[in-house]
């Protein structure tokens, strides 16, 4: 095979166990380590003062958080608000990815807008194959549809073995949020 140095890859980070977010935020960390731009569009904005967007303040050169999907849960009950906000954040998304100016661009919890159908999978499918070739997209997010995991270069499913939820042990600060 042929094989090349350089490619920008489709990341998907799926599956039921914890580590999708953190995995894409750990591989922001590494390109920033060589001044990369990296930046994070997040579909689903939780109610927590997330550690990373503080986090992100200090390597505020290089790396964009953006917390989109204002309200955007898991099981709210106003789909077509929801579907506006996740169209708007989409539409952000393809703003980052064609400006040029980064080397990575992450779209958090994307595949949970795919699945309740807030996006529609062939409109970001068609998109990401042809996005600019030397950038890395990296979606993140449970039950990730098949058409992405076609398109994607790279795919790992975290699978739940323990998570100290299920024993009782509540969010903590620096591991959850
Ligand atoms: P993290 O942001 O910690 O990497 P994640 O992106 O893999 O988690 P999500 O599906 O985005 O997981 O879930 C968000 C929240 O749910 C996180 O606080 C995470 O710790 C928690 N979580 C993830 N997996 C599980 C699980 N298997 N059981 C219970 N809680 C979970
Ligand atoms: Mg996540």
């Amino acid at each position: 095979m042929n094989k090349k140095n350089k490619k920008g890859l489709i990341i998907v980070n799926t599956g039921d166990g914890k580590g999708k977010t953190t995995a894409a935020l750990g591989t922001a960390f590494r390109a920033l380590g060589y001044d990369y731009k990296v930046c994070m569009v997040q579909f689903i904005k939780g109610s927590w003062n997330y550690g990373e967007l503080d986090a992100a303040k200090k390597f505020s050169d290089n790396f964009e958080l953006i917390p989109m999907g204002e309200g955007f849960t898991w099981n709210t009950k106003d789909k077509e608000r929801d579907t506006m906000v996740a169209q708007r954040t989409w539409e952000l998304c393809k703003e980052k990815i064609l400006s040029g100016k980064y080397k990575i661009v992450v779209l958090d919890e994307i595949n949970i807008a795919l699945r309740y159908n807030y996006l529609d999978v062939h409109d970001v499918m068609n998109f990401l194959k042809k996005k600019p070739q030397d950038l890395h997209v990296i979606l993140t997010g449970r039950n990730a549809p098949p058409e992405i995991i076609e398109i994607a270069d790279l795919v790992t499913e975290m699978k739940e073995i323990k998570h100290p939820f299920k024993s009782g042990v509540k969010a903590q600060k620096g591991i959850e949020y």
